[in-house]
Formats: C-alpha cells, structure tokens, sequence
C-alpha cells in the first residue's frame, strides 16, 4: 500500500522527490538529533494524486492525516482536537523537490479557535494569544479562499486609529471584538472560517497542494526549468512561538557569509517575532552576532548546530530558527544561495578543510557564475533602484555606464577626450571596430548573438547589448527613443551585457577580482576534462588574453577581422574596385606586408600551442562604405570617379549576401586573395622557423559545400606554399589545410571532405542558419515569441539544437572518423563556448571547443563537469 504520510522521524535527506526539499531535511536534521519541533510531511504523490482528482483527499488521505495528527500530539503530550489545555497548534508549509523560495503558500498557527484563543490567553497573555489568532484569521483567509490580505491590514490599522492605542493596550474584550471584524470580512466574501481545528487542516492541505498551480509558482517553474507535474509536500509541525517573550525571537543565518564566502556566520534575528516580521521588513532585525549578548545560551547552541548541519551537509546552509522562551528550535536548512566569488571560495575552503574532494568542488561551481568573476558587474543596491530602458540579447557581459554616441568616430573623439562612451547602433558593421574598440559598451537594436556587434563584442570582452527591438535608433538626428523616453547624444545609459538590461543614468559597478581562486579551481578542472578548449582570436591582445585565461590554441583567427583597420581598409578596398592589373598588385603587396606583421606577432603569442587561421569569409561589399559622402572620401582617395565608385559598389550587393559571394567562393573566383594570405602566413612561419621557433601552421577554408571546392582550393595553396618554401631555401615543415563545417551538404557528405581535409571545425552559426534557415542577425525579431509560445525553448544560436543541427553534426563526425579516425574534429560557432551544450559536445565526440577569450574560463570548467557528470549518470 502507498504511504501517503511520513513522520519527520521516517525520511531522510534522500527522499527530496517524495517529500519535497524542506520535509527531506527536517527528516534528516530529526535524525541528528538537532531540536527540530516534531511533525509529519504529506508526499509529493499524495499532491499528485490530489491534483488529478480532488476526490482522493476524502477517499484516501483524510484517515492518515487523522492518524498522523494524533500520532503528534502523543508526541507533543498536547491536544490539537482533544481536552488537554496544552495546545497544539500547527504550521502547514508547502515544500517541493526544488525550492521555490515564496512561491506557494504557508500557514501559520493553526488550531486556534475562538474557545482555544481564550485559553492561550489565560495560559500566556491576551496580547500574544490574539495576536497569533489574527495571523491565522488572515493567512488562512488568503491561503484557503483568496481573501486579499490587505483588507485585513488596513481593518487592523484602522481600528487602532479609531481605539487610539495600540495593540499591547487592548482589553480582552476589545481583541474579541477584532476577531469578530476579522471574521464580519470572511462573511462579507461568503465565508466561513472552520472553528473545528481538523476542518482547518484539512482545508489548509488542500490549500497547500493546489498552490502547486498559482500562478507565480508555474512562471517560476518555466523560469527555473522545473518539471510541472513534481507536485509539492506539505509539511505539518508543531509551533513553537518567537513571539512568547523578549526571551523569544527568530532569525535566518547562513553558515558563511554568502556575498564573500568568509567563514563567519551570516544572519539576522529579532526578538520577540514570528517568522514572517523578519521578512516583512516592518522593524529592523538585528545582526547574528548581537545574539550572542542577547541570547548567549541559544547563541552557543545555535552555533554547534550551524557547524554539525554544515559538516553533514558538506555545504553552506541557510538555517531558519525559532527561539521560544530561552530554547532553540531549527526549523529549516538547505544549500544556501550565494555569489559567484562566494561559490568559488566556499567551494576551495570546503575542500581545503578535507569536507569535500576536489571533483565536488568542480561541480558546486556554476559555468555560467565565472563571467561575473571576470567582468563589473553593477553594485546590487544601485542596480535596484535604477531606472529600467528596455531589454535586447545579453550578447556580452559585463557592466557599463557612459555617454551614448551614434558613430564609431564620434566614439573615437570623444574617447580621445578621455571620456567614457557607450556606442549605440542599430547594428555594426565591421566598418565600426575602431569605435567599438573604445567603448564602454556596444548597444544594438537588430542583430542576434551572431551578429557583427555580438561576436566582436565578446571577443573584446566589451559589454554588449544586441538586438534590442525596443529602441528606437535614429542615427542621423542623433537620438535614441524607447517608448515616451528620447535620449541624445552625451546622455548617460548604463549597460548590463550579462542581463541585457539598459538603464538610464549612471550605475556603479564592481569587479569582483579573484583570479588565484579562480586558477586554483579551473587547474582542477583541466586534469579530468576530455575536451581541449581553444579561443576565437585574431588579435595579439585577445591572443594574450586568450592565453592568460588558459586556452590551449586557437581554433578559430578570423582574419577578416584583420582588415579593418584604417590603413588596411583603405587598401582591401583598393583591392576589390580595382580596374586593372597594376591596382590589384599595389593593393595585394600592402595587405601581404600587414598580415605578415600580423601573423609574425600571433605566432609569437601562441607559442607552441595550434593556431587555426581561417581565410577571408564575408562578402566584399562588407569592406565597403555605403554612405554617399564616405564613398566621395574614398573615390578622392582612390583617385576614381565617385559616381563610377558608386555604381561598382552597387553591383556588390547581393540579395542574400549570407548565402552569396563569400567563403571558398571567393577563393575559387579570386585565388589571389587566399595565396596572398597563405603567403604572410608562410613567410611570418618561415620566418619564426629561421629564428628556432618551430610553427606548424593550420588554414581553415570556410564555406565548404563540396569536396571539389577544397580540392580547387587546397591544390593551388600547396602549390603556392611549395614554391615559397623554394623561394626561401626553407626545408618544407608539416602544415595543415583543414576545412569549416558549416553547411548541411558539407554534413552529409563529410566522409568525402574528410580524404582532403587534415581537419574539420563546425561552424555552427553558418550551420544552424543553413539549418533552420534562420537569418543569424534577424532571429531577435522572432525568436521571444518562438520561446514565448513553446515552439523553441531557446535560441539555437546560443544552446546547441541538439535534434536538427546536432544530428547533422553526429552524422559529418561518424562519417568522417570512418575516413580519419584521428580526425581533429573542432567546434568554433558561439555555442562552443556555452557551457549548457558542451556536454553535447562531449557526447559527439569532438576533439576540443573554441570560443572569445573571456568565455574560456566558463568552458574550461564545463568540460570539466561534462566528464563528472557523465560519470555520475
Ligand atoms: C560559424 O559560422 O560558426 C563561424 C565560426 O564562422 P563565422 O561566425 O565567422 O561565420
Ligand atoms: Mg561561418
């Protein structure tokens, strides 16, 4: 026969399903022998089965709660239906598997009554008996029936103005008369409160069980991923009063502070209160350590007990307790909730004091908490009172506040004045990087996590903001609107890249710096990670950030990032409007000097450590202005015709340029532009070579769709490296020509790319937009109603779609190991830096993941704990 109800005594900390988090601790900490009032939890299956047909709390429960209430008061030796003057009275708390902190609905002394209230009062004071008695009048109104509580708040607040005393004054018969108003509210809303204490509690688990269904707790369980069909415990316990006396109180401590991880306990109490007055914030709770003076028997108890819960647990608890005339009771423990500095140091000290291994440690931390360890985050009461803009894409983290400015080069100007800005676009274009490379922050109002903004953001390691629909960005006029709100230029915004909040105004932020402890845990991490984690860089300071982060290569230099510049741009544009031979010569030798120089220094930075250089990928028109007054600038510079100039740039524009002229297609139509590439790659290798330091470099052709493609490719590359290495009386040294996996034909047919390819590197933002056939800089438009309306529970471009674009990478990697099965096999699209599809990742067998160098350290640790956990399940 099921077993509907379990006494404290029966659980155990194990039994979270059953008997929800709260009942499963109370079990345990019952067990220990900790002063735990006695009680009994009503199971999750039980709300279950309640919740499928309301019929079984008659048919089934009813007896066993009979039984297990009178089972409580042999316990108690008092009487919460019977003759015996010691009362009992109970509390009925919600409690699930997952805590759900506020969200479903308690009440607090139940089993008074009119008559019993009258012998509370006889037995203690009038005042504290009453007093009890309206807290269940009115927990019980808006728990059972949905009576707002505010109506009893403001009848009791009136009655004391029309009585002009205050509560403690009342006479016996005028608290009856409170009681009799409380009640006129019930009558009101055709009510009736139950005097008959078992009515109370059966009605009070009813109550309790559908909570499981309010509103707030279903958003929050969308919110948290929780399972909707879990069910929530009900626990019944004894009361014990905080309120008695000033020898009573009750308090919340946290074994160690939880905002720095210091091992000191971290609490507030008052004294004569009941529970809720420390959380209703109505007077002032005071700090832990005053109750030491206040209360130093239950102070010392209190203390032995926090240190017994949290060697058991092997954790930071979050204790509540009650403090009824002298002797301490401990109602609740759990894990408790803290900052990342603080999950990082209390995970290091846990181990450091022998409690926990190393491995634990590796899982108590979150992947996702790392960011706030390397970027500002703002001040938290500030941010609480800041005044709210609009929210895009957290598309970078961290935190910001400066002017806005409308263009990358007033950006440049203003920065160059020494002031803070904040650069605001409706997107950028590579055109920007020197604007963006001098702002605090980077806002966009179209793009998604892929975009242009997005991607070069988080490689900066800049706060960012894409995607932000709701603003309205006028570039011309200069202005930036959100609904009634219009900000100009030098207004001061201030930007949450991990939130993707943007506020008005000036918000401090703070860096939570704690790099050795963050060292200590990822060295930890890399001894049993499987995955090699690289970065995405192309610059020598993000390559040295990269590095100091602890990547072990790079897997992806995009070298068009290279270009930008402002010398170099001028010359790639030379490049691609040329008219004639000679042009394409001058352009093509100075963009060779400047990759040379650039591929010397990466080299250098890198080390011995694989270095994946991919060749030129956008279309050219990326290269070039669209403002008719920059295109006059340039046609003056270039010496052309600005019409003429007009026109050919005209001509490059594509109708779907994501799917046009870019990638190897440029290499097959324009080889010129490849070999000079693989040429400054050769010449800065040969180079170092000559000077002892031995490169093995890496090419990646992007855009691979057949295999013919990165023959054509491939075979003029050698042949062109061959003769370079003739040119220099260079013995010729190993090198790799690899390929990007980013198109489903280039999936599918993976067995045949593999025979040509030394290497292969998923491109999963071109292969999830090739996939879907999601534009990667439009997907903000849709993507909040997609997860609004369940269609997809996130954006693909962030969390691996494992069944479509997952699949196709399972199938190009089983086909290509049949070819190769050493086959390095990488992943350079942004979720190769989410620690959610990393264990995917792990699960496909890749060789190793790459992403921005301030994401590194996030996936350094989920490689990690993608191994513990697969060893775990
Ligand atoms: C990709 O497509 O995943 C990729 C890494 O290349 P890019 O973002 O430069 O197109
Ligand atoms: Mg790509």
């Amino acid at each position: 026969m099921t077993k509907w109800i379990y006494s404290f005594e029966e659980g155990s900390a194990n039994d979270k399903a059953l008997l929800g988090g709260k009942g499963a601790n109370l079990a345990e900490m019952s067990n220990l022998g900790l002063p735990v009032p006695p009680g009994f939890t009503i199971t999750t299956e039980s709300c279950i089965k309640f919740l499928e047909n309301p019929d079984f709390f008659d048919s089934s429960l009813k007896d066993h709660i009979l039984k297990a209430i009178t089972l409580l008061e042999r316990k108690t030796n008092k009487s919460f239906n019977g003759e015996n003057s010691d009362l009992l009275l109970v509390s009925v708390r919600s409690g699930a598997k997952f805590s759900m902190p506020g969200m479903m609905d308690t009440i607090l002394n139940l089993g008074l009554n009119d008559h019993r209230t009258q012998i509370l009062a006889e037995q203690t004071n009038p005042d504290f008996a009453y007093n009890c008695y309206r807290r269940l009048l009115q927990m019980f109104a808006d728990v059972v029936y949905g009576i707002p509580k505010e109506l009893f708040d403001t009848l009791l607040e009136n009655f004391e103005k029309n009585q002009n005393k205050s509560l403690k004054e009342l006479s016996i018969a005028e608290h009856q008369d409170l009681v009799k108003q409380y009640k006129e509210i019930y009558h009101q809303e055709n009510k009736n409160f139950p005097e008959n204490p078992i009515d109370q509690l059966y009605a009070a688990i009813q109550a309790v069980f559908k909570s499981w269904n309010n509103n707030r707790a279903k958003i929050y369980r969308d919110l948290n991923h929780i399972s909707h069909d879990l069910g929530t415990a009900v626990n019944v316990q004894a009361m014990v009063f905080g309120n008695s006396d000033q020898n009573s109180g009750t308090g919340v401590c946290f074994t160690r502070n939880p905002a720095s991880g210091e091992a000191v306990l971290f609490g507030e109490f008052l004294l004569n209160a009941q529970g809720e007055d420390v959380v209703a914030g109505i007077r002032t709770p005071e700090p832990i350590a005053a109750l030491e003076k206040a209360q130093p028997q239950a102070y010392k108890a209190f203390k032995n007990y926090a240190s017994i819960l949290e060697n058991h647990y092997k954790d930071m608890q979050d204790i509540e307790f009650t403090i009824e005339k002298g002797k301490l009771y401990i109602l609740q423990t759990r894990n408790g909730k803290r900052t990342a500095k603080a999950s990082l140091k209390i995970a290091l000290d846990l181990v450091d004091q022998g409690i926990i291994s190393k491995n634990d440690a590796l899982l108590r931390v979150s992947p996702a908490s790392i960011s706030q360890l390397i970027h500002p985050v703002f001040e938290d009461t500030a941010l609480q009172k800041a005044s709210f803009i609009a929210q895009g894409l957290p598309a970078s983290p961290g935190a910001a506040t400066g002017e806005i400015v409308f263009t990358a080069d007033r950006a440049k100007e203003l920065h160059d004045l020494g002031r803070k800005v904040i650069l605001v676009r409706q997107e950028t274009s590579p055109e920007d990087i020197e604007g963006m490379v001098v702002s605090q922050a980077i806002v966009t109002s179209q793009g998604g996590m892929t975009s242009h903004a997005a991607v070069v953001a988080r490689g900066m390691g800049t706060c960012c903001v894409a995607g932000c629909g709701e603003l309205s960005i006028r570039e011309e006029s200069k202005t930036l609107s959100c609904g009634s709100l219009t900000l100009t230029e030098g207004d001061i915004i201030s930007v949450d890249g991990s939130s993707g909040c943007i506020y008005s105004g000036e918000i401090p932020t703070v860096l939570v710096e704690n790099n050795q402890d963050l060292q200590r845990l990822l060295s930890w991490a890399d001894e049993v990670a499987h995955l090699k984690v690289r970065a995405n860089a192309e610059t020598v300071k993000d390559l040295e950030t990269a590095m100091k982060f602890g990547a072990q290569g790079v897997g992806l230099a995009r070298t068009e990032h290279m270009f930008f510049g402002q010398d170099r741009i001028l010359e790639m544009r030379r490049l691609i409007l040329a008219d004639n031979e000679e042009e394409i010569k001058m352009a093509l030798k100075l963009l060779l000097h400047f990759q040379e120089e650039d591929f010397y220094q990466m080299f250098q930075a890198v080390q011995d450590k694989p270095m994946i250089i991919r060749l030129l990928d956008p279309p050219m028109h990326e290269f070039l202005p669209k403002d008719p007054q920059e295109i006059k600038l340039l046609a003056e510079k270039l010496h052309k015709s600005p019409e003429k100039l007009a026109r050919q740039i005209e001509n490059l524009q594509e109708s779907n340029p994501m799917l046009g002229h870019r990638g190897c297609r440029l290499g097959i139509t324009q080889p010129e532009i490849y070999k000079m590439q693989a040429e400054a790659i050769f010449r800065s290798a040969i180079r170092l070579h000559q000077e002892g330091l031995k490169i093995k470099p890496k090419i990646m052709i992007p855009l691979i769709a057949d295999k013919k493609e990165l023959d054509f490719v491939k075979s003029y590359l050698n042949e062109h490296i061959q003769c370079l290495f003739n040119e220099y009386e260079q013995k010729p040294f190993p090198y790799e020509i690899g390929t990007m996996i980013e198109l489903p034909r280039a999936c599918l047919t993976a067995d045949k790319l593999a025979q040509e390819a030394d290497f292969f590197s998923f491109g999963t933002n071109d292969l999830t937009q090739m996939t879907f056939g999601f534009s990667r800089d439009d997907i903000g438009k849709f993507i909040g109603h997609y997860k609004k309306k369940g269609i997809l529970s996130s954006d693909p471009f962030q969390n691996i779609d494992k069944d479509g674009v997952g699949k196709l990478m399972r199938i190009a990697i089983s086909k290509a190991r049949q070819v190769k099965p050493n086959l390095s096999i990488g992943i350079c699209g942004e979720v190769g830096g989410d620690p959610s599809s990393i264990s995917f990742f792990q699960d496909i067998e890749v060789t190793y993941v790459s992403c921005s160098p301030y994401r590194v350290p996030a996936a350094r640790l989920a490689v990690a704990q993608a191994v513990l956990q697969e060893g775990k399940n």
